[in-house]
């Protein structure tokens, strides 16, 4: 089994469930007492948002390029960057490790090629939505992305920060986050990314009027096949 280097803390309410479900995936495919190698490197997310806020890039791209780097020499020999939105970056943290750098949207890209759908909704950041980084790579995939109106992108966005990266589950946010999904219906979409790591701890499949792909549960169940695969 390889060793998985978590980069996190964006938010850490997002970095446990990456914690959980690849404890869980490495317990359920090999049994027993096994579980998964890691090592976490988890950032005080307040600097990140700080720069992120000022627009500082490529100060996000050093700083976690820097820490890409001290996994990799703590033994890690995959690297998961635990958010959608810092993938704004991810050529950057790429470029500095030599070891693979597993990529959110390949990992979700490839269960909506699974499931046979094309067209998709993405809620997340306002960067992630109205970006190219993402949805360029999804294109790249033969996949179509959809995005919610500006009105619903400020709500998407403002959940995520003022509720979510804070712990904060809200059943009027729930309602407002069901009905974009059901405007995206309508819109066409087939199906909706949970293009932000906390959603999932917001809207699951039994709230939702699509299917949903959860970024999070999908880049994790990625690096345990990595970790697990037989051919490296
Ligand atoms: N974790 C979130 C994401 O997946 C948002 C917080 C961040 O900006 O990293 O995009």
């Amino acid at each position: 089994m390889k060793t998985i280097g978590l980069l996190g803390g964006m938010s850490w309410e997002s970095t446990v469930t990456y914690y959980q479900v690849i404890n869980q995936q490495v317990k359920t495919r090999l049994g027993g007492l096994h579980c998964a190698k890691i090592v976490l490197q988890s950032v005080d997310f307040h600097e990140i948002e700080q720069m992120m806020n000022a627009g500082h890039w490529g100060g996000i791209g050093d700083y976690l390029s820097a820490l890409a780097r001290s996994l990799e020499a703590a033994g890690a020999e995959i690297l998961v960057l635990c958010t959608n939105t810092i993938h704004k970056v991810a050529p950057r943290i790429e470029a500095s490790i030599s070891i693979p750098f597993l990529h959110i949207a390949d990992a979700t890209a490839n269960e909506i090629k699974r499931t046979g759908l094309d067209v998709v909704g993405l809620l997340g950041t306002k960067v992630t939505m109205e970006e190219e980084f993402l949805v360029e790579r999804f294109r790249s995939h033969g996949i179509s992305i959809l995005i919610p109106r500006p009105a619903e992108r400020d709500i998407v966005h403002q959940v995520i920060f003022d509720e979510l990266c804070l712990g904060k589950i809200n059943e009027i946010s729930r309602e407002a986050y069901a009905q974009i999904i059901a405007r995206m219906a309508a819109q066409g979409a087939q199906g909706v990314i949970l293009g932000c790591t906390e959603i999932g701890s917001l809207i699951n499949q039994a709230a939702s009027p699509l299917p949903l792909f959860d970024t999070t549960i999908l880049h994790a169940q990625m690096a345990v096949d990595m970790a697990l695969a037989q051919e490296w």
